[in-house]
């Protein structure tokens, strides 16, 4: 409650001119940042989970999987899961094991796809569990075979055939052999292949490899076919291709940057909307007179007098340190630059001549919609991509959850969440 009163009403005790007069700045810090409050924190808004999960959905000839490995893309994997759960997918998504068991403890049982393992894993746990995992070598066949032997699990898996992203999945000269050989497994009972999929190289630019992994993934299905495999799933779409290339949606689509709100085809503009904010509360406001230096090397210096902000996050907490020089904040309205290099667990937010002080709100980013920046303006800042920024933010920052609408939500979701933000006295905010 404490929290949450003053994230609504950022403290705004030490004004820069009693700054100027060097009041001594923890006087006043012991008021206003109590014990408890978070420095930072990421709020998760779960009706745009469900929103960008119904725009997915929408577009997607067959049925959705969201995609929840890394932790959500660092959003929170069973929270996530449960709303696009709610909203219209009907499968999960995960790279290993571990994170498909993680869905299955909380209570979730939908459809789950794991696929990146190793073959002298231990798949038992999965098997009892009830995952479905991806064959991406005839090593991998072999093991999940001889475990669905040892427990007396029927495996159920999808075959992954490489048609051209050359990373993981079978190599087209192994297929034949490997569908054969699948086969036999699956009339041996030890196996239920349910799946054939594959992953494109560069869906966001259409046009360039996407069609002839059509026809790859097609021959690799027609090989199948003849060994006598009748799967029910054919899959090879990621977002961008959920959202712009339909000849590859086949029965399953496999969305993971869409869910979280990023538009995955540049240029375009689906209506989709980011899901996380972050935001972290100022530690000290000081004053800065033009020309001085700021941070680690003094690679900023002060184009006027005004007053800096210690912003309490840095790149141990996933704000990339290759962003500084070029790097905004948002603060009491207006985008600021941030001072200089972005160390490990803090930066300097220049907030020049705005009225601000210790515990005034900063927002790294957010949807955009008071004029912050994006994850995706991040990325570009950076050099990298979203879905670095997004699963980068660390664990020390603070995950907080603003509900999914009701009309998406089940009964027992929508408590969950309630529970969850029962403290927090700001059901109706939305980061909007
Ligand atoms: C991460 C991942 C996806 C999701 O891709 P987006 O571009 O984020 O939608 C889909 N399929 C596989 C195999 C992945 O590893």
């Amino acid at each position: 409650m404490r929290s949450a009163t003053l994230w609504s009403r950022p403290v705004t005790a030490v004004r820069p001119a009693a700054a100027r007069t060097s009041r001594p700045a923890s006087r006043t810090a012991c008021r206003t940042a109590p014990t408890g409050a978070p420095y930072a924190e990421a709020v998760i808004d779960l009706a745009a989970i469900a929103h960008n999960t119904e725009v997915l959905a929408a577009h997607a000839r067959g049925a959705l999987l969201a995609v929840v490995k890394a932790d959500g893309f660092g959003h929170g994997a069973v929270p996530v899961a449960r709303t696009a759960l709610a909203a219209g997918a009907s499968w999960l998504g995960v790279t290993s094991v571990r994170e498909a068991l993680e869905l299955r403890a909380a209570g979730i049982t939908a459809p789950v796809l794991s696929w990146l393992h190793l073959p002298d894993e231990d798949f038992a746990p999965a098997l009892r569990a009830g995952i479905d995992l991806s064959v991406s070598s005839p090593e991998h066949l072999a093991a999940i075979a001889a475990c669905a032997e040892r427990t007396g699990v029927t495996a159920r898996v999808h075959l992954k055939v490489d048609t051209g992203l050359r990373r993981g999945g079978v190599v087209p000269a192994d297929w034949p052999a490997l569908t054969v050989r699948a086969r036999d497994l699956e009339r041996a009972g030890l196996l239920a292949v349910r799946g054939l999929w594959s992953h494109l190289v560069d869906a966001d630019r259409p046009g360039r490899h996407t069609a002839a992994q059509v026809r790859e993934f097609e021959q690799a299905v027609r090989c199948a076919r003849q060994a006598g495999l009748r799967p029910e799933l054919r899959h090879l779409a990621n977002s961008a291709a959920c959202l712009s290339a339909p000849q590859t949606h086949y029965e399953l689509v496999r969305a993971g940057l869409g869910v979280y709100g990023i538009e995955p085809v540049p240029g375009r503009d689906h209506g989709l909307r980011p899901a996380m904010t972050l935001r972290a509360r100022a530690a000290t406001a000081r004053p800065v007179a033009a020309g001085e230096g700021v941070s680690y090397g003094h690679e900023y210096t002060a184009p006027a007098d005004g007053t800096l902000l210690l912003v309490p996050v840095g790149f141990a907490d996933g704000v990339p340190r290759a962003a500084g020089g070029r790097a905004r904040m948002w603060v009491a309205g207006s985008r600021r630059p941030v001072a200089g290099r972005i160390a490990m667990d803090q930066c300097v937010l220049d907030a020049g001549a705005a009225e601000v002080g210790i515990g005034e709100e900063v927002l790294v980013f957010g949807p955009g919609d008071r004029g912050e920046p994006t994850a995706a303006e991040w990325a570009q800042w950076a050099g990298t991509n979203p879905h670095e920024v997004l699963t980068g933010i660390g664990a020390r920052v603070t995950r907080r959850y603003l509900p999914a609408a009701a009309r998406t939500a089940r009964p027992a979701e929508q408590n969950e969440h309630q529970n969850r933000n029962r403290n927090q006295g700001n059901e109706g905010e939305r980061c909007a």
